[in-house]
């Protein structure tokens, strides 16, 4: 298949993402931070985030990676807009219900409430759910052995240094709450783990 279909996916995603984040970007500029955690190891998860986020957009601009390219085929690219799909709609919708008590990083804001319904009932971070949906679909429809994985690699790394302190300062924040939150929920997989 012609690559340019996963390079108007990936890109159509890529927009719909900025798009769904930039308002609640803005509205929580305005809510005051509280407490922060970002020290040294959040600095560089979320660097790395930032760059990884515009590595397939430079795979569709530019030839630079190009001698990493491999063929596309359907079922791929189907099942990768699938998950990119169901990854941008958990996206919006865990962004919707965590309202403005969502950080870029690990913080805690004024009047800083606990949200457990929505999509945070079963889940405790579907936001990371999201992402991860995201960059199994980045990978799936962008045919390129470093622009394809690359986001689901900054994924993984700041899910797994970043889930166990973002539960301890829940866990200072909410103590009890949180903790029998926990008890009824799962960390990303609903019904799993
Ligand atoms: N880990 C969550 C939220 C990501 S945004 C998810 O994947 O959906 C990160 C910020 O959200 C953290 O700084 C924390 O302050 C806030 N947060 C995380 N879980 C929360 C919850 N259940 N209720 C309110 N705020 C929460």
């Amino acid at each position: 298949m012609n690559p340019w279909f996963g390079k108007a996916i990936i890109l159509a995603s890529s927009i719909v993402m900025v798009v769904i984040r930039a308002p609640h970007g803005q509205r929580s500029r305005g809510v005051k931070v509280v407490r922060s955690r970002r020290g040294a190891m959040e600095l560089l998860l979320l660097t790395l985030a930032w760059l990884a986020f515009f590595v397939p957009l430079v795979w569709v601009a530019a030839p630079v990676f190009a001698f990493a390219d491999y063929s596309l085929y359907p079922v791929p690219l189907l099942a990768g807009v699938c998950c990119l799909s169901v990854g941008l709609w958990l996206f919006a919708r865990s962004h919707a219900d965590l309202g403005t008590n969502w950080s870029i990083t690990l913080e805690v804001r004024e009047k800083h409430q606990l949200v457990t319904q929505g999509v945070y009932r079963t889940v405790r971070h579907p936001m990371y759910s999201a992402l991860l949906l995201y960059s199994l679909g980045q990978a799936l429809v962008v045919p390129n052995w470093i622009a394809g994985p690359s986001y689901g690699v900054a994924m993984a790394l700041l899910v797994a240094f970043r889930l166990g302190s973002e539960e301890r300062m829940m866990l200072e924040e909410f103590g009890k709450d949180y903790e029998a939150y926990m008890g009824r929920s799962k960390r990303l997989v609903p019904g799993l783990w």
